[in-house]
């Protein structure tokens, strides 16, 4: 029976269902504004609660770790955890816990929205439109590219990279290659054909749209730098949906003005929620505030997961899915 003295506190509001069914088991501390947390309102609810559930948008480094965290568990409402500094917390005892594979299908949902958005110019035509700009069909208005038969590259076939390889190879015709450091079990790829490239470079200079999927470690960060924009063909796209920081925004700014690739998409920005001036000018980038999970399905299942994995700790049990 989980014990109704359990302290837990939300980070951010969550969909109505899952603070309903946490406020029927546990003491439910809600946030007082759903805006970014500080370094010190994190230690404070780390100093004062049992469990805390924190988002992608609250970073959890050392400066917000108290010396004597009354928290024991910190169940992460998303997948990727580069905000979290895990051996900190592991040293400070604290369980960290991710929602894994019920957000996979709304990104790779949100990754093929953004390579269609992008190569046919839909960004551009709903704000001509509604500036009042547009002033009827014709025949040289607005030509994107056309994605069917165009080579997709996937930089890591996990998840959600090897389930928007399968929308683009199955719904678009797109044909797949992919870089991966280690080999991707057959299952995964089950219903469509990809060809692994063993050079990221061969890669990026071999697809006419390259869509990112790896986490955010110190080998990712600026994978996508200056030079690896210029391996790109000329009307080469850049589909970001993995984290910010994996791609140099600068340099992509830059290649994006002077016509080193066509077009991006991006979902994540390296210092969200800022946005690089450069993308801010640039008809030809495709923008959206990180809403790769934000379906009502995908966020509610993040929510069960929160839940699953709350309730295993309770019970003493190793959390299904536990990152430390
Ligand atoms: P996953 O199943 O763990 O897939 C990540 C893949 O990246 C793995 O196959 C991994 O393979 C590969 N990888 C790791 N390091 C790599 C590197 N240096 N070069 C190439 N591949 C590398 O994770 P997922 O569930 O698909 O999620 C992927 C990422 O998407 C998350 O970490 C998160 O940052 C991001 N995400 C964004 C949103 C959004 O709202 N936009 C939503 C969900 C997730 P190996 O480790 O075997 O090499």
């Amino acid at each position: 029976m989980p014990s109704p003295a359990l302290a837990v506190a939300l980070t951010r509001r969550l969909p109505d269902a899952i603070e309903q069914a946490l406020a029927a088991r546990y003491d439910l501390r809600l946030p007082v504004s759903d805006g970014a947390m500080s370094e010190v309102a994190m230690r404070a609810l780390l100093s004062t609660n049992d469990v805390v559930i924190c988002t992608v948008a609250d970073p959890v480094g050392p400066g917000a770790i108290p010396d004597a965290p009354r928290t024991r568990l910190l169940a992460n409402y998303g997948v990727g955890v580069n905000h979290l500094d895990l051996p900190a917390l592991e040293s400070a005892g604290i369980v960290v816990t991710n929602t894994p594979g019920v957000l996979t299908d709304a990104t790779a949902e949100l990754a093929i929205t953004l390579m269609l958005m992008t190569a046919r110019r839909a960004g551009e035509g709903e704000r001509q439109l509604r500036a009042g700009q547009w002033q009827g069909w014709t025949p040289t208005h607005l030509p994107g590219m056309s994605l069917t038969g165009r080579k997709l590259g996937i930089v890591g076939m996990g998840r959600i990279g090897a389930e928007t390889a399968r929308r683009a190879a199955r719904g678009l015709g797109m044909s797949i290659r992919y870089y991966s450091r280690s080999d991707v079990p057959p299952e995964r790829m089950v219903g469509f054909a990809a060809e692994r490239v063993s050079d990221l470079d061969a890669l990026v200079a071999g697809v006419d749209v390259l869509s990112l999927h790896c986490p955010l470690t110190p080998e990712t960060h600026h994978l996508i730098d200056a030079r690896r924009l210029a391996l790109m063909p000329a009307h080469g796209l850049l589909i970001n949906t993995a984290r910010g920081p994996v791609v140099d925004e600068a340099a992509l700014g830059r290649a994006l003005e002077s016509g080193v690739i066509a077009g991006c998409g991006l979902d994540v920005f390296e210092h969200e929620p800022a946005i690089h001036p450069d993308l801010l000018r640039c008809e030809r980038a495709v923008l959206l505030p990180h809403m790769g999970s934000a379906t009502m399905e995908a966020r509610t299942a993040m929510g069960q997961l929160v839940l699953e994995n709350i309730g295993a700790w309770e019970r003493g049990a190793r959390p299904p899915n536990a990152v430390s």
